[in-house]
């Protein structure tokens, strides 16, 4: 079994909570420029493109030939466990490092490669990370203006004021940063990066710093900032739920490479590997052996079409698909152990036939107390096969 009562994560999609308007009012005396919600101006946004692109460093490749086109506009979430190299990536494409190999296009113009390096202030890229990193002895008007170098002062003041505005902080704008709650220094920092008009936007773990309320309230405003600038955006994530509520994509890395980039949909019902359907769903796995082009489970035979006869094997069975029935409709098994989890609950079950518990993620209200004999079904068109995946690539 890969995961356990301890290990559990939830994938799940969450309504929006939104908050924050800004009257139109306010914002036309700001210089009118930037709108209220709904009527930010447009950039231009550009097109992304990795084209087998590696970053080095020593003996550590942090990317590895990493493909991929981000449409204009375009919202793609990086989604991998610490160290896959999601930050390099990110700094890669804003210019802050250097690829040692492949190449990296914005509409279709090379700005970064082995031979070709283009400064990140020619760009067009903006950047936000977790830590906000406001200028503490700036006031927050001065902490945009800071990034607008290029505008006359006045334009500047303006183009920064209706950003304020944007985020609903106008009235701070001669304040320090120190007055501010975490959830608005995030927001000004949202204000800072898109006040250029960046074509592209590159995010790293800009919610992870928040607690849970504000993180709701801060994706929902950056998804509707983003969507009023149309800029393209490639954000990074530690979180499957994150990734499913922001991305039109979402890219997993593992080790430096790209997994599989597809919507949230292709990826949960078409995992390209084991690697990702794990990033993707709290998964029961048991060894099982491909014969003609079938695994035999304890709940059937499932489809293993693409592996060799003979091939060793893992059967793969989402937690949510393990169905806990009356005893007469379904496999022997004995409840061991349960744990709520809020809206739903985890059971662990002794099931005949198999060595290890199987985990059955129920409806809190299908819960059942450790000792409860109960019967365990699972669909074998819900198992996923996937081919055994040698130990040294199981810890790398
Ligand atoms: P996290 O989610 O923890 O932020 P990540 O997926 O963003 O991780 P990176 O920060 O891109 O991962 O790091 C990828 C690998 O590259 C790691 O092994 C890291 O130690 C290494 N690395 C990153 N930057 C450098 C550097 N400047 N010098 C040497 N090694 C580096």
């Amino acid at each position: 079994m890969s995961s356990g009562l301890a290990s559990s994560r939830q994938c799940r999609v969450i309504r929006p909570v939104l908050f924050s308007q800004t009257s139109k009012r306010s914002n036309a005396a700001a210089g009118g420029r930037w709108g209220s919600r709904g009527s930010s101006p447009a950039t231009i946004a550009a097109r992304l493109t990795y084209d087998n692109v590696e970053r080095r460093f020593g003996n550590t490749l942090a990317v590895r030939g990493v493909s991929l086109d981000v449409e204009p506009g375009e919202i793609v979430c990086l989604l991998g466990p610490s160290g896959c190299g999601k930050t390099t990536l990110l700094r890669l494409t804003a210019g802050l490092e250097r690829p040692t190999g492949g190449r990296i296009l914005i509409n279709d113009s090379v700005v970064g490669s082995p031979q070709s390096h283009v400064p990140p202030e020619r760009r067009g890229v903006g950047l936000m990370f977790q830590d906000f990193a406001l200028f503490p002895h700036l006031t927050l008007l001065e902490n945009i203006t800071f990034g607008l170098k290029a505008l006359p002062r006045e334009d500047a003041r303006k183009v920064g004021q209706s950003a304020l505005e944007r985020v609903g902080l106008a009235r701070y704008a001669d304040e320090y940063p120190h007055i501010l709650s975490g959830g608005e220094q995030q927001r000004v920092a949202l204000a800072r990066a898109i006040a250029p008009r960046p074509g592209v936007l590159m995010m790293d773990e800009p919610f992870s710093g928040l607690d849970t309320r504000m993180r709701d309230e801060m994706r929902e405003e950056t998804l509707a900032i983003l969507k009023e600038t149309r800029a393209t955006c490639m954000l990074v994530t530690h979180s499957c739920e994150e990734a499913m509520r922001m991305g039109n994509r979402i890219a997993m890395m593992r080790q430096g490479k790209l997994l599989q980039a597809g919507t949230a949909e292709e990826i949960y019902h078409a995992p390209a590997n084991i690697h990702a359907a794990r990033m993707f769903s709290d998964l029961n796995e048991l060894a099982v052996v491909a014969k003609g082009g079938k695994a035999d489970t304890p709940f059937g035979k499932c489809d293993a079409k693409d592996l060799a006869n003979g091939q060793n094997a893992v059967a793969c069975i989402r937690q949510r698909d393990v169905q806990v029935v009356p005893v007469s409709k379904g496999r022997a098994g004995r409840v061991l152990a349960t744990r709520f989890l809020g809206d739903t609950a985890l059971l662990e079950i002794g099931t005949e036939g198999l060595e290890e518990s199987l985990y059955a993620r129920v409806r809190e209200s299908h819960a059942k107390q450790p000792g409860t004999d109960v019967g365990v079904k699972v669909n074998p068109a819900d198992i996923l096969v996937f081919p055994a995946v040698s130990e040294g690539e199981e810890d790398a």
